[in-house]
């Protein structure tokens, strides 16, 4: 009985391989290139892919072995994995031909659309440009009008693309897509809905003090009463980020600084080498290419790569931070271990992981250690650094309470009014004010909605991940920045696990606790 289990693991591992790494390549070259043909060899890739994990007669064997239990826990959990992948992704081939034709769709206008102002092409960049330094009401609100642009053209797709995740879905007898990726994910569907609201609880109080503040500070700013603020007024163009205090000069000393020498400086403090990443990426922006940011590793076996679109600025600093938080999870696997479970444990342990590398940004610590300001002016900072840490999270907090509640309900009924939807859970859980007479699909905005389905609720519990390891590293080691043994015991505990065991195990091993959201309801007092 053992040979079938492995002879069964290798068969899968064979296959996958090869159809993984195609797939990868593809998306890194559409994703760099933009280009029609690399996009549609990325939907084949994609499609192919799909199609080894639609196979039913390969999901009824994943199914019965993964009953079976057998005892050595290393295959046991190859089995699991396998047969969380089959299950996820049962469906048609009319179901893959259409869902790949019409993803593709979607992204070639996300990855090709550039907003217009006054007949002119703006790049997100320039967009986020002003929305941060503009001191013009009528600038902020002309230049978020022009984030939404690209939500008319691909709204009707994207309620398309539910309809036909529900289709599959419920095939399998989920109530919809939300319910078949939380559990295919090891998420329980309650759990996290208890979670959120006990987030949305924990939250509320200290949100509105802050965004009172907020308000008062962005009112005087632009001129205004703060009861004429508007959601073009806060920075961003969802408002999921705190925006400066105009007062506290910390983006100041980002400017002009290297986003690559300090990453290599942290990384170097932490014992990990990320050149041989560095040298695989794509760092700069052009036309064409995609404008956000993503990690990827292409083959399990050292060829990660990241993509951003560099400035010199702390947005970038972080985001740099982060992606190559991604990439040392994937490359200090352990690695003998068995091919499929050279990953991470899960999406919400690597977003921790890269959250956390993201977060020593706005350590003093990394301020005068790496970033080399003098201790009185890293002191000065740092009570401001501190001060935007823990807004951030609340500002996070709520936009992810926007996001995951937005998804649930939209998979719940695609037919219903989205754009009501959206502005309602906007006012809610961000307090924002919905512009009067406002009728547009703005959620079609988010990228994340259309082509990264039900995943944001992983960024909220990396978050918690990130707070639980780090109050540990605080702990044995006093802190992260500069510090190899720290350094050493990520690798050792969280990296090179890779996927031996579900989420929660691998932080309970790994923290002593199963995970506590304790430690992220401390920061907010
Ligand atoms: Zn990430």
């Amino acid at each position: 009985m053992s040979s079938e289990f492995l002879s069964f693991i290798d068969e899968c591992s064979q296959q996958l391989q090869p159809l993984e790494r195609a797939f990868g390549l593809a998306s890194w070259e559409s994703a760099t290139q933009g280009s029609e043909k690399e996009n549609q060899r990325e939907k084949e890739t994609q499609a192919e892919l799909l199609r080894f994990w639609a196979d039913q007669e390969r999901f009824e064997i994943a199914k019965r072995l993964n009953q079976a239990r057998h005892p050595d826990p290393l295959v046991s959990r190859q089995i699991k994995l396998l047969y969380l992948g089959f299950a996820r992704e049962q469906q048609s081939e009319a179901e893959i031909e259409a869902l790949t034709e019409l993803e593709a769709d979607v992204r070639a206008t996300y990855y090709n659309f550039r907003a217009e102002i006054d007949g002119e092409k703006v790049s997100d960049n320039d967009l986020d440009r002003i929305l941060k330094n503009s001191q013009s009401s009528e600038e902020v609100r002309t230049a978020w009008e022009a984030s939404k642009q690209v939500a008319g053209p691909v709204a009707d797709e994207i309620r398309e693309l539910a309809r036909l995740r529900n289709q599959s879905a419920q095939a399998q007898g989920f109530r919809d897509h939300f319910a078949r990726s939380l559990t295919f994910e090891e998420i329980d569907e309650g759990f996290l809905m208890d979670l959120f609201e006990r987030l949305d609880r924990l939250t509320l109080e200290p949100f509105q003090r802050y965004k009172a503040n907020l308000d008062r500070s962005r009112a005087s700013r632009f001129g205004l009463d703060a009861s004429d603020l508007m959601p073009w007024h806060y920075g961003d163009r969802f408002f999921q980020e705190a925006p400066p205090m105009d007062s506290d000069g910390l983006e100041k000393v980002f400017e002009a600084r290297d986003p690559i020498d300090l990453a290599l400086a942290t990384y170097d403090g932490l014992n990990m080498d990320v050149r041989d990443i560095l040298d695989r990426s794509d760092l700069y922006a052009r036309p064409g290419k995609n404008q956000h940011a993503f990690c990827i590793d292409i083959d399990r076996q050292g060829d990660i790569r990241t993509l951003n679109n560099l400035e010199p600025n702390m947005r970038w600093i972080k985001t740099l931070h982060h992606e190559l938080g991604h990439g040392v999870y994937s490359k200090l696997h352990d690695p003998h271990l068995p091919w499929l479970l050279r990953q991470p444990s899960h999406t919400l342990s690597t977003e921790g992981i890269a959250i956390l590398m993201e977060s020593l940004v706005s350590d003093p610590r990394w301020m005068t250690g790496v970033l080399g300001l003098p201790d009185a002016e890293a002191k000065r900072l740092a009570d401001a650094a501190q001060q935007r840490a823990v807004a951030r999270q609340l500002v996070f907090t709520r936009w992810v309470l926007v996001m995951t509640n937005f998804e649930r309900l939209m998979y719940a009924d695609p037919e219903r009014d989205l754009d009501d939807l959206w502005w309602g859970l906007v006012e809610k859980y961000q307090l924002l004010k919905r512009p009067s007479g406002r009728q547009a699909p703005d959620w079609a905005a988010k990228y994340h909605i259309a082509l990264v389905p039900v995943y944001y609720h992983n960024y909220e519990l990396g978050h918690l991940f990130r707070a639980q390891v780090m109050a540990h590293l605080e702990a044995d080691f006093g802190g992260l920045v500069g510090r190899p043994e720290a350094g050493d015991w990520l690798t050792d505990n969280i990296f090179a696990p890779g996927a031996r065991h579900d989420w929660a195990k691998h932080l309970e091993a790994a923290t002593g606790e199963a995970l506590n959201p304790a430690h992220f309801a401390a920061q907010f007092g």
